[in-house]
């Protein structure tokens, strides 16, 4: 089988460490980025030194008409996809709910929930040995805040990602046979951005102290389960989660 991954969010933090492990492994990768095409166009450059195909693609995820043109574009330019990362996701600044209104509700959810549901269906339409596919797999980030609920914090940022371990475990059994399995992680503390714009650039060092092995994880050690859940390997793993959050 020809090994295609779109990975959402593959410019920046653990979508990039992604699609630079999904290159080394032999994949051709898309790098899909919202906003910050540098960062993407770096991540393909690495990738195509690996020796593989790679292209980007701008899409917000959490727009329909841009999730088809990301798909297409793919069909179009490296053939039928086989793996997609629902990578992209958003935090926006700490607070309680008494201060979240509509519109940021609309856009956690939106970017982290809408964004992953979207990108499922366009690959199960591709994927899927009922419509002539020829199977897949797909694995979705999700969070710890999601068990947590991340209280205080982000509520709205826990409960898309609640609603993402849902989505996996009822399409991963929507499809199982048709040759498409789906998983997802759950990372802890992350040395990335996304911190930053949660309003606290130096959380992962500042809360560590909680996290049973006491050290913040790095991209690339979510990007390892990831590719692992992509590969034959994992062929008999479907509706699972992996957490990789040293032990909180
Ligand atoms: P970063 O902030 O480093 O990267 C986020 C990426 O998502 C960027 O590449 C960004 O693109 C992309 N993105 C955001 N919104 C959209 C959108 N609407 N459409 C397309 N792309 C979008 O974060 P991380 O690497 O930390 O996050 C990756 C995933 O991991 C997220 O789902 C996050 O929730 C999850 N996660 C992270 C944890 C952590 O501690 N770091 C912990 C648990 C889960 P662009 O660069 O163009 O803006």
């Amino acid at each position: 089988m020809n090994r295609i991954v779109i990975v959402t969010g593959g410019g920046r933090g653990i979508g990039a460490s992604t699609c630079r492990l999904a290159a080394e492994r032999g994949f051709a990768v898309c790098v899909n980025y919202r906003a910050n095409q540098s960062a993407a166009d770096a991540v393909a450059a690495e990738c195509k030194r690996a020796g593989v195909r790679a292209i980007t693609v701008q899409a917000d995820v959490a727009v329909e008409a841009d999730v088809v043109r990301l798909f297409e574009t793919v069909d179009r330019e490296l053939g039928r996809v086989t793996a997609l990362v629902n990578n992209a996701g958003i935090l926006e600044q700490q607070t309680r709910v008494e201060h979240m209104d509509a519109a940021r509700i609309a856009r956690v959810f939106g970017a982290n929930v809408t964004g992953s549901f979207l990108c499922c269906r366009e690959a199960v339409r591709r994927m899927s040995t009922a419509r002539g596919g020829a199977g897949g797999a797909i694995v979705n980030v999700s969070s710890v805040a999601a068990r947590v609920g991340s209280p205080g914090e982000y509520v709205d940022y826990a409960a898309a990602k609640g609603a993402i371990d849902t989505l996996t475990l009822g399409l991963a059994k929507e499809v199982a046979e048709e040759g498409i399995r789906i998983n997802a992680v759950r990372p802890g503390f992350i040395y990335t951005d996304i911190h930053a714009s949660g309003g606290e650039p130096g959380r992962v060092d500042r809360v560590k102290q909680f996290v049973p092995m006491k050290r913040g994880g790095q991209p690339e050690e979510v990007a390892a389960a990831i590719l692992w859940l992509l590969s034959d390997e994992a062929s008999y793993a479907t509706g699972t989660f992996i957490d990789l959050a040293g032990g909180r």
